[in-house]
Parts: C-alpha cells; structure tokens; sequence
C-alpha cells in the first residue's frame, strides 16, 4: 500500500462505490446482473489505487490505450491550461491546438500522409475511413479479417470479425477472410512462408469471388490486437498492398490499438515498410485522457474531397482539451524517450522473460508480440491445443489480481500489454506474478 500516492482521504470505500455502481451504471459488453467492477480510484504511471489503498500494477494499460502512464504530469498540465484558455469550440473554426495536433500526426506518418481528420474514438475513425474509400472509389464492400476488432459503430462492428459483430450486422457491403495465424492456421500451413503464401492466394480468391469492381477498401489491424496479437508473416502486408494495387482497393490500416508505440514504433506498419492510403488511430495518442481518435489522410485521398463534398462531421471533431493533450503527449513522448523504452524493456527484459516463462509452463501453447504487445496464449494440451477453458481464465484473473497485477485477458489468453513507460523493475515484478499463477494452475 503506497498511501502517499492518494490524493485526499475520505470517507469514501470501496464497497460504497461498487454498490452506486451496480445501482445506477449500465456497463459496456455485460449481462448487466453478472457484474463485479474493480473499484479503481487514482493512479500513476503503470500503478493504480483504490479506495481502500490497495495498489495494482497495472499490465493492461486499461483497454490497451494508457501508453504514457496514468496521470502524466505534462499530459495533465496542458489540459488543465487549455481548460482555463478554451473548453470548447466547433469544429469549423480554425484551432490553433488543433492544428498543431494534427501537424505532430502528419510529421509521424509515413509520406504521402498530409491531413487529419479528428473523431471521438476509434470507432468512429474506422467508420469514417470507410466512409470515405467508398466515396473515393464510387464502391461499396469492405473486406475485413474474422480476427478483427474495429469498433463498437454502425459499419466499424460490422467490419470486425469477431463474435460481437453477430448481434450487431446491420450495416451493408462487409465480406470477411481469413488473416494469417500459423499457431492455428486456416490453411494447414506449417511455416511463415507457407503461412503468408496460403493467406494472400485466400484473399486474392475472395476478392475475385466477390468482384474486385464492387470493394472499396481492405481494412486490417496493422498488427491484430484483441484477436490475439497476431504478428503478420514477413511479406503478408506487402501482399495486401500489392493486392489493392491491382484491383484498385483502398487499404485501410487501424493503427487504433497497435499505435503510437505499443510496438515500439509510432505506427507498426513502419515494421513492414507497408504505406496504406489511409490509416486510423486513437487510443496512445493520447492514451485516452480524453476521448479522441482520427483518420490520417493520404494525399491522394484528400486531395479528392478538396472539390467533393465530405458527408460527415461530429460536434467534438478536434476539441481542444483532446487536441491539446495529444500535444503533449507526442512531445513527451518524444523528449522522454518512451519508445526507444519499448524497444530496451521488449528485447532485455519483456520478450526473454516470457520465452523463459513458456520454456517452464507446459500450459503455454505459445508466446508472441512485439514492443509492449504480446501475448500468452493457454493451452490444456500441447499437442491439440485444446485451449484452456474459460473458468481457468478467470481463476487466472482473479489469482494475479490478488497479487496486486491487473491483466487483459481474451479468450484463451493473457496479453500482456503494459504501459510504454513500464520500467524493467515493474516488468520482474509482473513475470513473478504470472509465474507463480501459472504454477499455481498448472497444478490443479
Ligand atoms: N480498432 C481497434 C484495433 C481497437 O482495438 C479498438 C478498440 O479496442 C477500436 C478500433 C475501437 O476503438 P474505440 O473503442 O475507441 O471506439
């Protein structure tokens, strides 16, 4: 318990916040009557705190976005400044905050790159990414992989392959593939090569199945996140890029959770050397401090609307408290040195502690990622794979929360997804955790 890092004491505790909680919030992906919220109350870089001072190391960075820390003091003081300047403004003013957001976001992409359009989140820079390849291309279908998560919107939901697009499919012009994923390939392969070859002649077929005349966009996750950290084989984003070439497809890349150097780089797709015609963020730009995300425009893309009406807008597009905090956030991130931190903490301490891990761990089918974005994928049995069941997940939930680490668990695995400003104490102190819980349930 670290109490100094509580701002006040009161006489509030945690059990009065959860029972107000289960009173009056109606929660995000729930059956709302299954509920039980950890009671969070302050933090500050990779710990937080609760009302009764119990602190978490926290290796989710939330929903995968707190990429600075909680509570980075430059981040806080240049919302707190802009607060006292202007709160607010509609987003057909010029803004200086704004222009220099978006400015920092254009210098950070690849060539080419030379507008921003702001959103609230990540959801709605998918959809209007969408939105605007097929008004670019006069075309409507929009190719997805099923291992996606693109957001919780009208068309975003329905380009997401996994199971929460089911209930949600009411958008029109959405066609799925199959991404690469050797550890379960799709396409019996049994290395990368086979693995890239397979999944591109895969999409290639799609495409002609479908009419290369009527798709508009290919969007993929520059490096899949919620589906389970899938790192692309060598040469598969360059096949997606020589494929839209061909048929003339724009490729979209969300960089939502993959950005602003969760992979040790500012976008992953400098990974693959791949340029995509447009490519989406939120989350790290601001690591959520405030709701905020956008679509980076590619010239040629923006050059079009600059004599065709764009059919969208939102009354928060570039609000000033979200622009300035990406500011700042860009620029500490840059004075602070935080990625070449990613690249020190993922190659000396992250990355051979969880091949260490799964040397020891009969129960890791396999371990994989980059950067601060990894995971550890559970199996019951190595040789089928048989993944472990959803109540052992849960028991590892609850045992490393115990221990004080918060984790992001999804289906099957534990990605391991700390803060870029993780430091390699921090990182010993979460590897124990695993180990010990892992030992612990590999024993039942
Ligand atoms: N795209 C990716 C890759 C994501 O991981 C997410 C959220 O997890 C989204 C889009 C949606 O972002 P938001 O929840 O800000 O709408």
């Amino acid at each position: 318990m670290d109490m100094s890092s509580i701002s006040h004491v009161s006489t509030i505790d945690n059990d009065d916040v959860y029972a107000m909680d289960r009173k009056y919030v109606f929660h995000s992906w729930s059956i709302q009557g299954n509920l039980n919220p950890l009671v969070i109350k302050s933090g500050k870089g990779s710990k937080l705190w609760d009302f009764d001072g119990n602190e978490y190391l926290d290796f989710s960075s939330q929903l995968v976005n707190t990429n600075i820390g909680h509570q980075h003091p430059k981040v806080v003081e240049a919302i707190v400044k802009q607060a006292q300047e202007l709160m607010t403004i509609a987003p057909s003013t010029a803004n200086l905050a704004r222009n220099e957001a978006a400015k920092r976001i254009v210098e950070l992409a690849p060539e080419g790159f030379n507008k921003v359009f702001f959103t609230n989140g990540g959801a709605d820079a998918n959809e209007n990414a969408i939105r605007m390849a097929r008004l670019f291309t006069g075309k409507t279908k929009v190719l997805s992989s099923y291992r996606s998560y693109h957001g919780n919107t009208g068309s975003a939901i329905v380009a997401t392959g996994d199971a929460r697009r089911i209930p949600n499919e009411y958008a029109r012009g959405h066609v799925h593939f199959f991404s690469p994923y050797l550890y379960r390939s799709e396409f019996h392969a049994s290395n990368e090569v086979e693995e890239c070859e397979r999944a591109l002649q895969h999409l290639r077929r799609i495409i002609e199945s479908e009419g290369p005349s009527s798709i508009a966009a290919i969007l993929l996750e520059s490096l899949p996140g919620t589906a389970g950290i899938l790192v692309p084989p060598k040469n598969y984003m360059q096949g997606v890029r020589e494929l839209c070439n061909e048929f003339g497809i724009i490729m979209i890349f969300d960089e939502v959770m993959a950005g602003f150097g969760r992979t040790g780089k500012w976008f992953a797709l400098e990974h693959y050397g791949v340029t995509p015609d447009l490519i989406t963020f939120a989350k790290g730009v601001n690591s959520g401090y405030i709701p905020v995300g956008g679509v980076i425009i590619s010239e040629k893309i923006s050059q079009y609307f600059d004599t065709t009406f764009f059919p969208g807008g939102l009354t928060y597009s570039g609000h000033p408290l979200a622009m300035a905090s990406i500011v700042a956030t860009i620029d500490a991130m840059k004075e602070e040195k935080i990625l070449e931190n990613v690249e020190y903490i993922s190659n000396e301490v992250l990355g051979p502690g969880l091949k260490k891990l799964a040397e020891k761990h009969n129960i890791i089918g396999e371990v994989r990622g980059a950067g601060v974005f990894w995971a550890i994928e559970l199996v019951s049995n190595q040789k089928t794979k048989e993944r472990v069941s959803a109540q052992t997940m849960t028991e590892i939930k609850n045992l490393c929360a115990q221990k004080g680490l918060l984790t992001f668990l999804a289906d099957n695995r534990i990605h391991v997804v700390p803060p870029c400003i993780v430091t390699k104490e921090e990182v010993l102190e979460a590897l124990k955790i695993y180990d010990e819980v892992l030992t612990e349930i590999g024993c039942h």
